[in-house]
């Protein structure tokens, strides 16, 4: 069973598969945050702007199989080019198992995760995106992109900097002091060349 808040087709926003057609998989559920606005100030990461609660989004619901989920993603992927799915939530890896994956590889999928990087990935995966939270030990140490919201108290980019990771990603904090974040990444990436801007375009251009 795979609880699902919502999947949808649309075009990747950000890091490096920016402008990429996507099935986005959202999975129900974290493990930084229960999701609640009454629980946010105490969560270990209060900054989210996701919703991740319930199944209430389109074509959320709990999924019974892997053949139930995989043939939800195949029926909404439009484009003739090899399906690509984004799994991610919340944290998708509290549910993504082996028969998942196993299923979505035998339906030509690749599989991207978007994790927060506490729980260990599998290692067969096609592209792992992991966006470290203060505060919390980092189990996933490689990967194909690491992405950093910042600013971010008690996290520094430097710190990650000898870690495994083919793309090194700046995301600036969405939140009340956007214009000063992205202007505070953009000073840092400069400086820093090994790091480059993430800037969430699905965010500006309307699309979810
Ligand atoms: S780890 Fe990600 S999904 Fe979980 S609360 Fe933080 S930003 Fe939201």
């Amino acid at each position: 069973m795979y609880t699902v808040k919502e999947m949808f087709f649309s075009i990747q926003g950000e890091g490096r598969n920016r402008g990429r057609y996507s099935v986005f998989c959202r999975f129900t559920g974290c493990n930084l945050w229960s999701g609640r606005e009454k629980d946010r100030e105490k969560a270990i990461c209060n900054f989210c702007d996701t919703d991740f609660l319930g199944t209430d989004g389109i074509n959320g619901k709990k999924y019974k199989s892997p053949n139930d989920l995989v043939n939800q993603a195949l029926s909404i992927w439009r484009t003739s080019d090899k399906p690509f799915i984004v799994l991610t939530g919340g944290e998708p890896l509290l549910q993504l198992d082996d028969k998942l994956i196993d299923e979505l590889h035998y339906n030509n999928f690749e599989i991207a995760i978007e994790t927060n990087g506490t729980i260990k990935a599998p290692n067969n995966l096609d592209w792992i995106c992991v966006s470290p939270k203060a505060d919390t030990k980092l189990e996933q140490l490689k990967g194909d992109e690491l992405k950093l919201v910042y600013p971010q108290e008690n996290i520094h980019p430097k710190d990650y900097e000898k870690l495994e990771f083919q793309n090194f990603f700046l995301q600036p904090k969405f939140d009340k002091n956007y214009k000063k974040n992205v202007l505070a990444a953009k000073d840092f990436c400069i400086k820093n060349l090994k790091w480059k801007l993430s800037y969430q375009m699905h965010k500006f251009i309307g699309v979810p």
